[in-house]
């Protein structure tokens, strides 16, 4: 794994807060969430196309929510910038880089919080950030609250 790519990912690098928390091996993290996927039986895409239809279904995020499908509370804020893609495939910035959103079940109440770039980061490099990460999204988690079958 490109050792250049991985100290990109530490905390204070591209973003503050890291794509990896330190001492977090890159390789690991990719090999241990696609066994979660697979044992859950689904796709890195399928995962990524359930998060991408909430943020398209809110439209402009609201801290209060907008509630999707009669079940699922979606909102989040919107703040300057972006955030660029490790892989450097995205652009300038990634998709919806710029909001922070959260998901809660109405019927559970259990929550997802993620970064609205995690859309890109999941569909093209199967990656849900590292689990110190602050920006981690758990698959098992999104798999649950989203109900992603
Ligand atoms: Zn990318």
């Amino acid at each position: 794994m490109d050792k250049e790519l991985e100290d990109s990912m530490m905390p204070g690098m591209l973003s503050s807060g890291g794509f990896l928390g330190r001492n977090e091996k890159l390789e690991d993290v990719l090999r241990e969430d696609d066994k979660t996927v697979k044992k859950l039986g689904l796709t890195h895409e399928k995962i990524a196309d359930r998060i991408a239809y909430l943020i398209d279904a809110i439209g402009y995020p609201r801290r209060e929510g907008k509630l999707i499908d009669g079940k699922y509370l979606v909102g989040g804020i919107v703040f300057r910038g972006g955030q660029k893609c490790p892989w450097g495939d995205a652009g300038f910035m990634m998709p919806n880089s710029n909001v922070d959103l959260y998901v809660q079940n109405q019927e559970t109440g259990e929550r997802l919080d993620f970064p609205g770039g995690i859309v890109h980061l999941i569909r093209e490099h199967h990656f849900y950030e590292g689990k110190k990460s602050p920006y981690r999204v758990d698959p098992e988690l999104a798999a649950r609250v989203l109900n992603i079958k």
